[in-house]
């Protein structure tokens, strides 16, 4: 019998290393899925239609909510972001663990629909290092990089709704206790229901056996 997998929500501020630290989660364990989202926003260079999003038009994007074909989505920076039911309920069922990698107000929306979506924040060690990975980058002018802080600052009010934050000191390290952490939603008594029937059901044949 195959558990069916967790739904897990990952967020975490702008230049924080979410991608990194998924890739060397992705390149290191199996039994993952990652959700590709749908956006309204251009692709960047570089981005793949199907493999970063799928980049859709605002008309065909208002159709899949109206169809009612999207598990979340929310408008950020003039754009809009969701995701796609069936890929996350197919892989669900196939006992994949799903990882969603979305900003906070479709994770808490997330949480409302389906409660025991596991929510996890990755954080810096400390917001100097935030500020020198932005700058960093090499990419990002001095206001680009304020803000982001800004933005990172506003963003920390919604911390406490989430169940878990991890910290990205060393992103290898941080991928083995991601994976930790996502592998012991398993063990929860929620996701072994039947289990737990099963091995009830038999204790009781067992223990009335010759009453
Ligand atoms: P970017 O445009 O930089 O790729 O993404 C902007 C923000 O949108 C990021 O915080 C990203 O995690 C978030 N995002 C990406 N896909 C989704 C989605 O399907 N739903 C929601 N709510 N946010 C998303």
């Amino acid at each position: 019998m195959k558990t069916r997998g967790s739904l897990i929500v990952l967020s975490g501020f702008a230049g924080v290393g979410k991608g990194t630290v998924l890739k060397s989660l992705f390149e290191t364990h199996d039994g993952y899925a990652y959700s590709v989202s749908a956006t309204t926003r251009p692709p960047r260079p570089g981005e793949v239609d199907g493999t970063h999003y799928f980049f859709v038009t605002r008309e065909r994007f208002e159709e899949m909510i109206r169809q009612d074909e999207l598990l979340e989505y929310a408008s950020y920076v003039d754009n809009y972001y969701g995701t796609p039911r069936s890929y996350v309920d197919n892989r669900l069922d196939e006992g994949f663990d799903v990882i969603l990698e979305i900003e906070t107000q479709g994770a808490l929306n997330v949480k409302k629909k389906v409660p025991d979506a596991v929510l996890i924040y990755m954080l810096p060690p400390s917001a100097q290092v935030l500020k020198e990975r932005l700058s960093g980058r090499g990419t990002e002018t001095p206001e680009v990089v304020k803000k982001r802080m800004r933005r990172a600052m506003e963003e920390s009010a919604c911390l406490d709704q989430y169940d878990y934050i991890i910290v990205n000191e060393d992103v290898d390290e941080c991928a083995q206790e991601l994976n930790s952490l996502i592998r012991a939603q398993r063990l929860r008594t929620q996701s072994n229901q039947s289990f737990i029937r099963k091995i009830q059901r038999e204790l009781k044949e067992i223990a009335e056996e010759g009453d």
